[in-house]
């Protein structure tokens, strides 16, 4: 497997494994906390156990493992998020949860995957596809739920109506696979929150850059991003010239 294949590969076992915990009959499996750590737990798990025995030599920095800080040093790093949107990934009814998988290598992003399971939906690198065609009339921006100030201001700039969801992972497929024009995240996030979707979104041809219109450096000794904007490219421009002060 090269590291496409295998950032899609362990992204759909952990997303598997996700969606057969959330349908066990275990009687706790109606407790939402059970379900969140269970799940947090079960997906690190198994990604690390896997690329541990796949690529025994590089480092992974993860949402829920300890951050070995000689990652910073090291050529080859995975960024994950094992479970992306814990708080919806309880609900039966919510289909906004994601597994995120990223490879860093020499500070650029290699390879990545974006699980979206209960869409049935798995976003990988280096599989030569092509941005989807819209599938709205209008403009649309996929926002997150507490902060949607960016995503107003843009809205007006672009004529463009929003709508809000959970997961990062999804907010990020709802835009590759055209459902949606834009997606912008108005707070701060963890680079296993963003790296996977911005590698997912570019390897298609989707337009990716912080808040402030810069670009992004992974793999940082504080792993945090400023913000996220992915973009269809007619839209990407006006929305960098918006942004920036
Ligand atoms: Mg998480």
């Amino acid at each position: 497997m090269n590291d496409h294949e295998l950032a899609g590969y362990l992204a759909q076992c952990a997303g598997d494994e996700l969606l057969k915990l959330r349908t066990d009959e275990n009687p706790r499996s109606t407790n939402p906390w059970y379900l969140r750590d269970q799940g947090d737990l079960i997906s690190h798990k198994l990604l690390s156990d896997q690329l541990h025995k796949h690529r025994p030599h590089d480092h992974v920095l993860s949402e829920e493992g300890v951050d070995d800080i000689s990652r910073v040093e090291a050529d080859r790093v995975w960024i994950i998020d094992p479970l992306d949107g814990s708080q919806d990934y309880p609900y039966p009814e919510s289909a906004e949860w994601a597994v995120h998988i990223a490879l860093i290598e020499s500070g650029n992003i290699k390879a990545g995957a974006v699980a979206c399971p209960s869409l049935g939906r798995c976003h990988v690198t280096g599989s030569d596809t092509d941005i989807a065609p819209r599938k709205n009339v209008e403009p649309l921006i996929v926002s997150n739920r507490w902060n949607t100030y960016q995503a107003s201001s843009i809205a007006q700039i672009i004529g463009a109506e929003i709508t809000c969801c959970g997961s990062a992972g999804v907010k990020t497929s709802l835009v590759v696979s055209g459902d949606a024009d834009v997606y912008i995240h108005g707070s701060g996030l963890y680079e296993w929150d963003a790296c996977a979707p911005v590698a997912v979104a570019r390897d298609v041809g989707l337009v990716a850059f912080q808040l402030d219109g810069s670009e992004f450096q992974f793999n940082k000794e504080r792993p945090v991003v400023r913000g996220l904007v992915i973009s269809r490219p007619e839209f990407a421009e006006a929305i960098r010239e918006a942004l920036i002060p």
